[in-house]
């Protein structure tokens, strides 16, 4: 039965789609066809990402193929949710670099040992000039006061692992049992719990939001926590058409600004955002079929800028489901 995955495609996404509803023998061929550009794909952005999760040669491989082979599991079992709203290409390379980012997530503790209960405030900010540095020590004595007095036991756990230890959100959802978007929703609403407390106990950060800030600006960038943020599930469904327009020059920010604003301040998000651009792009400009090792390399373009988003509805009940 046809669905309204299959209204209006492009050509080449609705050959895509018939070839991968067809019968076993045709769509065996082209099941093949989509693990070797997955497989593309993950191996470009398991050299991207490496910087975390330090492997390297047949370690590096074999994480770009389980990523490959995680990713056209996922793809073949959702097939029903593409609705033709970008390319297949762009729809299928989102699952296979949120695969990598998930794949790497397990293999992040195999090198490491770390004791998540370990809160090194000492760490925050990691540079100041000397005159800033008393200020920072008495926030981070209210700053640490009002974790202890205000989080719950896993908001806590979750600021201290992600912000003083840089622990990945999928490695944390790894090790926790939970999930990215869970993760993600306990460090927002740990980021609001803080910077309202430090705001009611007469600290110059303003609590309105978006509002602006006359406190520290690595304070501000630590706690800031936009009520417009979509949150990572709300991302990884747009994520594409959000891709495109960008390379189209459509101007995603306005289209999405929920999602604009959580890819300023997740950073598991915007690194598969980033990704994901890469691999549209380098497909687009079939690139990405002449890649050679050269292109295996570990590399970050930080952050890009984006307009203040327009504000949206934010999370409803923050949970977030340990082990
Ligand atoms: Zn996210």
């Amino acid at each position: 039965m046809r669905g309204q995955a299959e209204l209006g495609l492009d050509p080449e996404s609705r050959g895509w789609m018939d070839g991968l509803q067809s019968a076993a023998a045709e769509r065996d061929a082209v099941l093949a066809r989509l693990h070797g550009l997955l497989l593309q794909v993950t191996r470009h952005e398991a050299g991207r990402t490496n910087g975390w999760v330090r492997l390297s040669g047949p370690d590096l491989d074999d994480l770009a193929r389980q990523s490959a082979a995680d990713a056209l599991t996922a793809i073949t079992a959702q097939l029903d949710g593409f609705r033709g709203q970008s390319r297949f290409r762009s729809w299928a390379c989102k699952f296979a670099v949120f695969a990598v980012s998930a794949t790497a997530g397990r293999r992040f503790w195999q090198a490491r040992i770390m004791a998540l209960d370990q809160d090194d405030w000492d760490r925050l900010p990691s540079s100041l000039h000397p005159h800033e540095r008393a200020e920072r020590n008495e926030l981070l004595a209210a700053l640490r006061r009002a974790a202890d007095e205000d989080l719950s036991g896993e908001q806590r756990r979750v600021f201290t692992a992600v912000t003083l230890h840089g622990v990945p959100a999928a490695a944390l959802a790894t090790v926790l049992g939970s999930n990215r978007n869970a993760i993600y929703k306990a460090l927002f609403e740990a980021r609001r719990l803080l910077r309202a407390r430090l705001a009611a106990n007469g600290r110059d950060l303003a609590h309105l939001p978006r509002a602006p800030l006359t406190g520290s600006a690595w304070l501000d960038d630590l706690l800031a926590a936009d009520p417009g943020d979509a949150g990572c599930d709300v991302a990884f469904h747009v994520l594409d058409r959000y891709a495109e327009a960008e390379l189209n020059g459509t101007g995603p920010e306005s289209r999405f600004p929920g999602v604009a604003a959580h890819l300023r301040r997740c950073e598991a998000c915007h690194q598969d955002y980033q990704g994901l651009l890469a691999a549209v792009e380098g497909l687009r400009a079939r690139r990405v079929c002449e890649m050679t090792d050269a292109d295996m390399r570990p590399h970050d373009e930080g952050l890009r800028g984006a307009p203040v988003p327009v504000p949206q509805p934010c999370f409803g009940d923050l949970h977030v489901h340990m082990a």
